[in-house]
């Protein structure tokens, strides 16, 4: 699998909030979101080549059995992602996706995290695939107030459950998140939406590899 880099931190997002975990970052993206904070991952050569036997190698030096594969769009390289998980079946295994790509690998996921891209990312509009009603959260990445219109067009149109929807505020630094959170968490009170923050960007701020 062409790899961007492999860590050992906590999940700074979503319901796992706070678990340690080894992050697994795939290289190559199809998608070209103006605010990603993983531009270095677009280019697949930009990432290096690793063998199953060498990942886990790296992997199997960490204390936790918890896995968050990221990238890039991990799904791109789906069949890699599976040859390296019916290897490790005692972990827990959460996946971020931006749910463009239709997944092959239900089985070996325990949690999708997918962040379907509204306007704000820029992009041209894809459609949202379908994925395992119980193993599947939706992020959305808010920037303004006026995206809970598109968010609640999004949930119409695709059936996707309400008591698995949060929102997540767009910021790649301490100041940003401290300036969007308020609002956004009263708009998750007011719809009973979930709020994430983004707990490596308060710990460690803007850094690679935390
Ligand atoms: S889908 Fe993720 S990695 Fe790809 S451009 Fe968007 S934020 Fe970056």
């Amino acid at each position: 699998m062409r790899i961007s880099e492999i860590f050992y931190s906590i999940q700074g997002e979503g319901t796992n909030t706070g678990a340690p975990a080894i992050f697994i970052r795939l290289a190559g993206c199809h998608l070209r979101c103006v605010w990603c904070d993983s531009k270095f991952t677009w280019d697949m050569k930009s990432g290096k080549e690793m063998s199953t036997a060498a990942i886990i190698k790296v992997i199997k030096k960490y204390p936790c059995k918890h896995l968050v594969i990221t990238g890039g769009e991990p799904l791109i390289q789906q069949s890699g992602i599976k040859e390296l998980l019916s290897k490790l079946p005692e972990y827990y295994v959460e996946i971020e996706t931006s749910g463009t790509i239709v997944s092959f690998i239900n089985e070996f996921i325990n949690q999708y995290n997918c962040s379907p891209k509204l306007k704000n990312s820029k992009n041209r509009p894809m459609a949202l695939q379908k994925f395992p009603e119980e193993k599947t959260w939706y992020k959305f990445v808010v920037d303004k107030k006026t995206d809970v219109k598109e968010i609640k067009e999004m949930i119409k149109k695709y059936s996707l459950p309400k008591e698995k929807i949060i929102l997540m505020p767009q910021g790649i630094t301490r100041e940003e998140m401290t300036k969007k959170s308020p609002w956004i968490a009263e708009i998750c009170k007011k719809e009973n939406w979930h709020f994430s923050t983004r707990l490596h960007i308060e710990i460690w701020g803007n850094k690679r590899g935390v």
